[in-house]
């Protein structure tokens, strides 16, 4: 492909793991206004929240205004534009060539379908519904039609922001789709530091967010939807160090549903995944491309890693990976609208193969034991389907988690967390956090040679996280 295929075929590959999916596609032609409060879009805080909303609307939405005031834009994302509104529609357009998006001024709001407002912008919104965020520090405030409480002022944590984009993202979707209105939410916080969501507008302590965060060398096994979107928000963070970029495959069309990363040109050039992220992570950390699969690349003989980020959802990745006695793991993935993230202590919390049992199809040993509700892959929408705001989602979530690595004290949350992004998120079991379940049978849980492990990990970063095992 070296151009543009025209909207239908466009969109049929861009849209095909949606559409396998949603219940309908109402979700394509709803036609959207995203406004926002002036004193909330001139933070650090609102202006993520604003890009990342718009980014992943573009994902699915073909049909977005965009109504701002003219505030500056953004300087740490590109493209460059005078105002944060037409950066907005700059990149919307750069995903997605064929959609109808563009600033407007004074817009009827009855014209819309559903209307997004970054903080309480002046809004006469009538009977449309509205989707209020709000994002600060590690928060995240979504609210439905009622005004929204203000955290954007916190500080220059972009996790918080990003959360509620993508948290409020998933709501507009529902709206689209016309979801139940037992599956709405009406108001939600999300704690993205201990992984809780309450309906109260709460202030749970939570720490600063760390400057620089120091990773040493990250290794990224999978530049896929997730390990896409966690690239993209590592650029928000001072994060320090090496990434290591390991992946095989070109973007497609069919990557453009759910990746914040990828643009239509890189589809229509075939750029290979590895490149697209380096390019885009260039001057913000230092980038090792590999464009292979995991072997090659471990037959490279590549720097040690200190924080191993397994993102492959070939099974034999995971073993491969498991199998070479791997330090600290932060791993996230996608079952249709459900986000998991997860972590692994080496040789204290249960590895990666049971979070993946090889002998099993892709889901979690904890959702065969019935403790948890379904796992990594889609059984309708084929292996590698997901929502986009899931991805999206899952890829904030890993960056978040390495944020968070410096801090004292850490771990903060158990192993996995699951927030089931397409229900209710203030209702019971929308968001839950477990320990998978170890197999007995397992050859690493408990580890058969602890010393060889130990000895693999030694002087890795995070080392000290695993303790000395006396
Ligand atoms: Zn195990």
């Amino acid at each position: 492909m070296t151009t543009l295929p025209p909207p239908d075929e466009f969109y049929a590959a861009r849209d095909d793991r949606t559409n396998r999916l949603s219940d309908g596609t109402d979700y394509r032609d709803t036609a959207i206004l995203v406004t926002g409060e002036r004193d909330v879009l001139s933070t650090y805080a609102g202006r993520v929240a604003a890009r990342t909303t718009l980014n992943l609307l573009s994902r699915f939405a073909r049909n977005v205004d965009v109504d701002f005031p003219p505030v500056p834009s953004d300087d740490e994302l590109a493209p460059a534009a005078p105002t944060l509104a037409e950066q907005c529609v700059e990149q919307m357009r750069a995903a997605d060539p064929h959609g109808r998006f563009s600033c407007t001024r004074a817009p009827d709001p009855s014209a819309y379908d559903c209307i997004v407002a970054v903080g309480n912008a002046d809004l006469q919104a009538g009977a449309t519904p509205v989707i209020r965020l709000d994002g600060g520090g590690w928060l995240a405030r979504v609210v439905r039609d009622e005004p929204v409480e203000p955290v954007s002022s916190r500080d220059e944590n972009p996790v918080g922001p990003a959360v509620a984009a993508c948290l409020g993202g998933a709501e507009v979707f529902k709206t689209a789709v016309g979801a139940a209105e037992s599956a709405l939410t009406e108001a939600v916080t999300y704690d993205a530091f201990h992984h809780e969501a309450h309906e109260a507008c709460v202030e749970p302590t939570t720490p600063d967010l760390p400057s620089p965060i120091d990773l040493g060398t990250v290794r990224m096994v999978g530049v896929g939807s997730v390990g896409s979107a966690a690239a993209y928000f590592l650029k928000r963070l001072p994060v320090e160090g090496t990434l290591q970029l390991v992946d095989f495959d070109p973007v497609e069309l069919v990557n453009l549903n759910r990746s914040p990363l990828f643009t239509a040109d890189h589809a229509i050039e075939s750029a290979s995944k590895v490149e697209a992220t380096a390019e885009f992570l260039a001057d913000h950390m230092d980038i090792h491309p590999f464009e292979g699969d995991y072997d090659a690349f471990t037959a490279s003989n590549p720097e040690a890693a200190d924080v191993v980020l397994p993102l492959a959802n070939e099974r034999g990745v995971r073993r491969s990976i498991q199998h070479d006695r791997p330090p600290l793991m932060v791993h996230a993935s996608t079952g249709q609208s459900d986000v998991f993230i997860r972590r692994n202590i080496p040789l204290k919390e249960p590895c990666l193969l049971c979070h993946f049992p090889p002998d099993t199809a892709e889901t979690d040993a904890a959702c065969a034991a019935g403790e948890a509700p379904a796992g990594d892959s889609a059984e309708d929408g084929g292996p590698d389907a997901a929502f986009p705001f899931a991805s999206f989602l899952a890829g904030c979530f890993v960056a978040a988690e390495l944020a968070k690595l410096p801090l004292d004290n850490y771990p903060f949350a158990k192993p996995v967390a699951l927030v089931r992004t397409l229900t209710d998120l203030d209702g019971i079991g929308a968001v839950m956090q477990y320990i998978p379940g170890g197999d007995d049978e397992c050859p690493f849980c408990p580890e058969e040679y602890p010393k060889v492990h130990r000895d693999a990990i030694e002087g890795t970063r995070f080392e000290h996280l695993t303790g000395s095992g006396e």
